[in-house]
C-alpha cells in the first residue's frame, strides 16, 4: 500500500475558526472582524492498494469563493490534476473517490475525475436538508457541477474504537469510519499499512492533532457535544492501535504521513 499527501493550495482561517469559545461566541465570532491564521495546506489523498487508485476528497479549486472565515489560496495549476502529476499519478487511473464530507474545499475538484463517488448516506441526507441549501446559498458555495454521488451506509460495524464503519478494499485494510462533528455525516478513512500502523485519514475530524488532544470542538459543527465525542473516539482508537493521524488542513500531516514509514509514536491524550 502506498499513500501519497496532494496538496491543492492553501487556505487562511479566522483565529476565531481554529480556537472557537464555547458558548454564543463560537459561531458569532466567525462573521466579526478577527485575526487570520497563517496559510494552512489543503490536502487530499491517494492510496495505491492492490492495482487500484483510490482518492480520499479531491481538494479545492481556484474557482471557489471565499467566505466570512476562509480565505482560498489556489491557482490553477495547484487543482487536482497538478497534485497527482507532482506524485508521479494519472488522473485517469482513479477508479474511486470517498469524500470526507461535502465542503467545497474537500469535493470541488471532484470536476477533474471520472470515477465513481462515494459519499456517507447521513451527509447526503444533510446536504439535501433546508439547513443544507441555506447554508450554501449564504456563503455561495455551490455543489461541485454534475455531482452525483453514491451514497454508502456505515453498515459494516465496529472498527477498533469506530462503532461504525464500511469497509471499501476487498481485504478489509481500507476502512471508512464514523467521525460525525464537523458535519452530521462526516467519515474519515483508515488505511492499514504494510507494517500494521492504521494512517487515519481524518478530513476535517480536527483541524490539527493539537485541537484533537485538547477536545475543542470547531466553531462550525452543528453540534459541539458530537463533534468532542468523536474526538474521544478518535484518541481511544489511537491508544488501541498504532495510529498516524492526517488531518486535512494540519501542516503537519505532510511530514508525519513521511515520517510514518520508519517509528511512528501512536498518538496518547495530552496529560496537561
Ligand atoms: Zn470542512
Amino acid at each position: 500500500m502506498k499513500i501519497h499527501a496532494l496538496t491543492t493550495g492553501a487556505v487562511r482561517v479566522k483565529h476565531s475558526f481554529l480556537y472557537a469559545r464555547r458558548g454564543p461566541r463560537r459561531q458569532l465570532d466567525l462573521f466579526l472582524p478577527g485575526a487570520w491564521s497563517d496559510a494552512l495546506p489543503i490536502h487530499c489523498w491517494a492510496i495505491e492498494h492492490d492495482g487500484v487508485l483510490r482518492l480520499v476528497d479531491t481538494g479545492e479549486t481556484a474557482a471557489a469563493r471565499d467566505v466570512p472565515f476562509a480565505r482560498m489560496e489556489v491557482e490553477r495549476e495547484q487543482e487536482l490534476p497538478s497534485a497527482m502529476a507532482a506524485a508521479g499519478l494519472r488522473l485517469d487511473d482513479v477508479s474511486e473517490v470517498i469524500l470526507t464530507h461535502a465542503h467545497g474545499d474537500h469535493m470541488d475538484g471532484l470536476v477533474h475525475v471520472r470515477g465513481r463517488v462515494l459519499v456517507n448516506e447521513a451527509e447526503l441526507r444533510f446536504i439535501a436538508s433546508p439547513m443544507g441549501r441555506v447554508t450554501r446559498r449564504l456563503l455561495r458555495q455551490p455543489l461541485p457541477p454534475g455531482f452525483a454521488p453514491e451514497p454508502f451506509a456505515l453498515d459494516d460495524g465496529p472498527f477498533g474504537a469506530f462503532p461504525r464503519s464500511r469497509v471499501i478494499s476487498d481485504d478489509g485494510r481500507i476502512v471508512v469510519v464514523d467521525t460525525r462533528g464537523h458535519t452530521p455525516g462526516h467519515v474519515s478513512v483508515i488505511c492499514v499499512d504494510d507494517s500494521g500502523h492504521h494512517v487515519l485519514l481524518a478530513g476535517d475530524a480536527t483541524d490539527s492533532l493539537e485541537q484533537l488532544r485538547a477536545l475543542r470542538a470547531d466553531a462550525v459543527a452543528p453540534d459541539p457535544k458530537a463533534h468532542v465525542a468523536t474526538m474521544r473516539t478518535i484518541l481511544a482508537h489511537c491508544a488501541r492501535h498504532p495510529t498516524v493521524y492526517l488531518p486535512s488542513h494540519d501542516p503537519e500531516s505532510g511530514d508525519r504521513l513521511a515520517e510514518s514509514v520508519a517509528d511512528q509514536e501512536p498518538v496518547t491524550p495530552s496529560r496537561d
